[in-house]
């Protein structure tokens, strides 16, 4: 039997997991599930799969959770500590789908172990994936990706060399806002970009998509993960979402990824991996779609990716400050204090205010740099926010 734990398991990433798991139960023996204010979801969860153990990430929700847990023998614990605990309980395969910076400390604790990491938390990759990547090479630990594009090129890269790849192409379906003028964006309310047209995600990854900063993030995780220069990774506009990324080779070959818009592709190639078993996703009738359509990015409509291609050229503590900066932003966006459009403004101000401090070539980083360089971030968004 397969152990694993789900980190963010009532999320939309959890969720489409424990899907798969259900749909095989038998082959599966569930160590830990987190969550963070959704008790109900995640008591039922665990008793679902009869979870050794269920954690949310907020101390004053324990009483909760041990309530719904009563009687069934499952632990129930809460907050930081706790899920670095349950990070580091032995299982052979863990989802990390935790929303935001949140999710790097405990796939970072996991890779200690040696497991093999799903990751969908791209924030950990942005914040600091050159010290994830060495922990997981000195612990013998691998890391899947998840997120669809990069699940995407992996698969591409199957049987090939990453010296005959001249070029990575992810794809970006543009959000509900593809067609909008500069105008019209500095008026987009939290509903409107709440609607995205291709994917069904969580609130947060769908606002990035319609800013673009999701793109901007997953460029940024694309060279961290697959060791690539920022002048190898392309951005293309493909609304309808069906091919993921493209693999350029030397010889001019280009290998698309195709399929449904639907997580649980990507999360069951990660589960199942190096096999390929049977997924629930919907198979592509290429007759009734009939063509594609792909469209140049607009970097001056959608500044983020442009603030990525600046974040790649600086290195260093840069993604850190880049990822902390955008979830302050964003959660300013939605508690409705600053305009959409706003939101890059913010983090590209605090970019330039604290570029001088970012690159750190000479300087071997650590783990607690990026968590201070994040804090800082966090602290000049809100107080450039309060002075305007
Ligand atoms: P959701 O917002 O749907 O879920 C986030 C999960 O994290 C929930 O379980 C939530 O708990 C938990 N959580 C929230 N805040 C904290 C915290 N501070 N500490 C610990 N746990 C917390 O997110 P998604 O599933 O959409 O995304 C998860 C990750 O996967 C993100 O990094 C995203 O970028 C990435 N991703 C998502 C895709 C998608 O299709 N959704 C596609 C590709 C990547 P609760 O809900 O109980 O409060």
């Amino acid at each position: 039997m397969k152990r694993i734990s789900i980190f963010g398991a009532t999320g939309s990433i959890g969720q489409s997991t424990i899907d798969l798991i259900k749909r095989d139960q038998g082959s599966y023996n569930v160590v830990a599930l987190t969550g963070g204010a959704n008790i109900a979801q995640l008591a039922q969860d665990a008793r679902d799969l009869s979870a050794d153990i269920a954690i949310t990430a907020y101390d004053d929700r324990l009483p909760e959770l041990r309530d719904a847990l009563s009687g069934t023998g499952i632990e129930a614990a809460a907050g930081q500590a706790a899920l670095i605990e349950a990070a580091a309980r032995p299982a052979d395969w863990i989802m990390s789908a935790i929303v935001g910076a949140a999710g790097l400390a405990p796939g970072f604790e996991a890779l200690k172990h040696g497991t093999c990491l799903a990751l969908a938390n791209k924030e950990s990759l942005v914040t600091a994936g050159p010290l994830l990547l060495a922990e997981a090479a000195k612990h013998n630990a691998r890391i899947l990706p998840v997120d669809s594009e990069h699940s995407a090129v992996f698969q591409g890269l199957v049987g090939e060399q990453i010296s005959e790849v001249e070029r990575v192409i992810i794809t970006a379906s543009g959000g509900p806002f593809r067609t909008w003028s500069t105008e019209q964006l500095k008026g987009a309310t939290l509903a409107q970009a709440c609607k995205h047209p291709s994917w069904d995600m969580g609130q947060r990854i769908t606002i990035d998509s319609a800013s673009m900063f999701n793109k901007a993030l997953e460029i940024i995780e694309t060279k961290e993960y697959f060791g690539l220069s920022p002048d190898q990774i392309e951005v293309i506009v493909h609304p309808g979402s069906y091919i993921h990324a493209l693999v350029g080779f030397k010889d001019g070959a280009l290998m698309a990824h195709m399929g449904a818009p639907d997580m649980r592709h990507a999360i069951g190639y990660a589960l199942h991996w190096p096999e390929r078993r049977d997924l629930p996703v919907e198979r592509l009738d290429l007759a009734k779609l009939g063509s594609l359509q792909f469209e140049a990015p607009d970097e001056f409509r959608f500044p983020a990716l442009r603030l990525a291609r600046d974040v790649m050229q600086t290195g260093g503590l840069a993604g850190a400050v880049f990822n902390a900066a955008k979830e302050t932003a964003l959660d300013l966006f939605i508690a409705g204090r600053i305009g959409f459009t706003d939101m890059a403004e913010l983090v590209e101000q605090v970019l330039a205010q604290m570029s001088l401090d970012l690159s750190h070539q000479d300087v071997q980083i650590s783990l607690d740099m990026v968590y201070e360089a994040d804090a800082e971030a966090r602290a000049r968004v809100l107080s450039l926010q309060a002075r305007a």
